[in-house]
């Protein structure tokens, strides 16, 4: 509900219950060996509870009902249009428990309370309705064949599909690989990251009460390197869909090559430019690369981490963007009022802190921020950072940092510009600012990247696919595209006598 105050948030959170059972065969459970970690809350560091730490023996089971549920038909045969009504339905679930889920995510990831309830949870809902209500409407083909024959085109779900998604937005990658994977019929184990499983398994719970067969969708927490490998590298998972890093990607790449060629689609890191002209609407530019990079601390895979100037505006926009930083000095998570919360945890705020080092070291020159704060609080909170003075070739500018800190960069002409952004091993999102129509086409079509804003940053919704270039991944999320992933194109030739 809107307009809660702290207060009320507190209230809520201390009533909340945490479960941190894995979800196996329509029923929450713990890890075969009993096995579980703790859960730390990254905005004060306090303990939330027991997480289950399941190991291959779980994963094991898991497949072995996923596989059965789908070829029982129970879920891969049913009607588009039942599917899509269980679905619909799960949505509304998911609804009727937004405050729950935004605390919990809020909790579980330390992202700020109006962030998880507006953007998390309101994706969540939005991406599993619409997968749902699509489902019934996608048509297969019919191609142009001679007369004495008739082909068939079908899209048949994969089978049994993993699904590994990354800690920064917990809720909605799960929601982006659950929504068309389950849509299209597929059976799924989702792997959560091992410090944010919260949202994924309570969806997982109220997917079951909204009438989701039993078997065709398990979340089983646990750790990358050993559960998440065992996953990727398993002969009868068929489909693996992964959000995360690149180094972890380039992994999941060869274990289905060394295993069984799992149709393996990834959604990675990112290094985005945000390009400014000096005839753009400045305000409204400025305001929005402060968003663009500190939006969730930073730790957002389209973050606008390289702000790319036209040089004769350089000084006047950075002291525009510095005024808006201010206004995304981080707080207490659970304050509605709160732009930005700590890093996840001491590991990335080490990461990050050691960036700042580098980018000094390398000669560009912090303007802004730079430091630990709130420190009595428990958590790892870390300051917007601004570095001006930085080129291309320097490791800020290079580097996927994954946390508030913004590389300002120049150009003299829209080939330079073009030419910075492109410099870059990723390719996932990128904003140009231009009054100039012409300008602004031309430099967002050269930009090789799957999301060019134009006079806008972060635009897009569940209608429009989402996803890299380059090393930022090859798959689609969202939309109708995100159903591809999922899916396999079978032909059914027939010759008539
Ligand atoms: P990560 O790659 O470390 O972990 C992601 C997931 O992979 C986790 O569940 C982890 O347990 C698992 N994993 C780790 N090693 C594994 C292995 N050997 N085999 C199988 N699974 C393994 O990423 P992270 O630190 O959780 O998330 C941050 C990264 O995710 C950033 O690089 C960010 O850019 C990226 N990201 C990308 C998108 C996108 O849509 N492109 C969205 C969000 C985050």
């Amino acid at each position: 509900m809107a307009n809660k105050t702290k207060a009320d948030w507190l209230a809520l959170a201390k009533k909340i219950k945490i479960d941190g059972r894995a979800f196996i065969n329509g029923r929450s459970t713990d890890a075969l060996s009993g096995e579980t970690r703790p859960n730390f809350s990254p905005g004060d560091g306090r303990e939330l509870g027991p997480v289950a730490y399941c190991g291959t023996e779980d994963a094991e089971g898991a497949i072995k009902i996923a596989r059965e549920t789908f070829e029982s038909g129970v879920w891969s045969e049913m009607a588009p249009s039942d599917r899509k009504m269980i679905m619909v339905r799960w949505a509304e679930l998911i609804e009727k428990h937004q405050d729950e889920l935004a605390i919990l995510e809020c909790l579980d990831v330390g992202k700020p309370i109006d962030n998880t309830l507006n953007i998390d949870v309101s994706a969540a809902i939005r991406t599993i309705r619409w997968s749902g209500e699509a489902i019934d409407k996608v048509y297969d083909e019919i191609p142009p064949t001679p007369a004495n024959s008739l082909a068939l085109v079908q899209r048949l779900p994969l089978g049994v599909v993993a699904a590994i998604v990354p800690w920064n937005f917990p809720l909605s990658t799960t929601a982006w690989k659950l929504a068309p994977a389950l849509a299209t019929g597929n059976s799924v184990i989702l792997k959560p990251a091992t410090n944010t499983p919260l949202t994924a398994i309570r969806i997982a719970q109220l997917g079951n009460e909204a009438g989701l067969p039993d078997g065709v969708l398990h979340v089983l927490p646990g750790s990358g390197a050993s559960l998440g490998k065992y996953l990727s590298t398993h002969m009868d998972i068929d489909g693996l869909t992964f959000t995360g890093s690149t180094p972890v990607g380039q992994l999941l790449m060869q274990y289905s090559g060394q295993s069984n060629l799992k149709r393996t689609f990834l959604e990675l890191g990112g290094k985005s430019p945000n390009i400014v002209f000096a005839d753009a609407n400045l305000e409204s530019a400025a305001a929005m690369a402060a968003v663009a990079v500190f939006y969730n601390g930073g730790q957002t895979c389209t973050a606008g981490t390289r702000l790319i100037v036209e040089e004769k505006v350089r000084d006047k926009f950075i002291d525009m963007v510095i005024a808006n930083a201010k206004g995304w000095m981080p707080n207490d998570p659970l304050d509605p009022a709160t732009t930005m919360g700590p890093m996840i945890d001491k590991a990335q705020f080490n990461t990050v802190a050691e960036y700042v080092d580098i980018g000094k070291k390398e000669g560009a020159e912090l303007v802004f921020g730079g430091k630990r704060c709130l420190e009595k609080s428990g958590g790892y909170y870390h300051e917007p950072t601004i570095f001006a003075g930085v080129n291309n070739q320097m490791r800020i500018a290079q580097e996927e940092i994954f946390g508030p800190v913004l590389s300002v960069l120049t150009f003299k002409d829209a080939a330079e510009a073009v030419a910075i952004a492109n410099d870059s091993i990723y390719g996932l999102a990128g904003a140009v600012w231009s009054r100039n129509i012409n300008t602004a086409h031309k430099v967002a079509k050269a930009v090789r990247v799957g999301t060019m804003g134009i006079n806008n940053y972060f635009g897009g919704d569940m209608t429009v696919p989402f996803g890299g270039f380059k090393q930022s991944g090859n798959g689609r999320d969202k939309s109708m595209h995100a159903f591809n992933d999922y899916t396999e194109l079978k032909t059914t030739w027939i010759e008539f006598e």
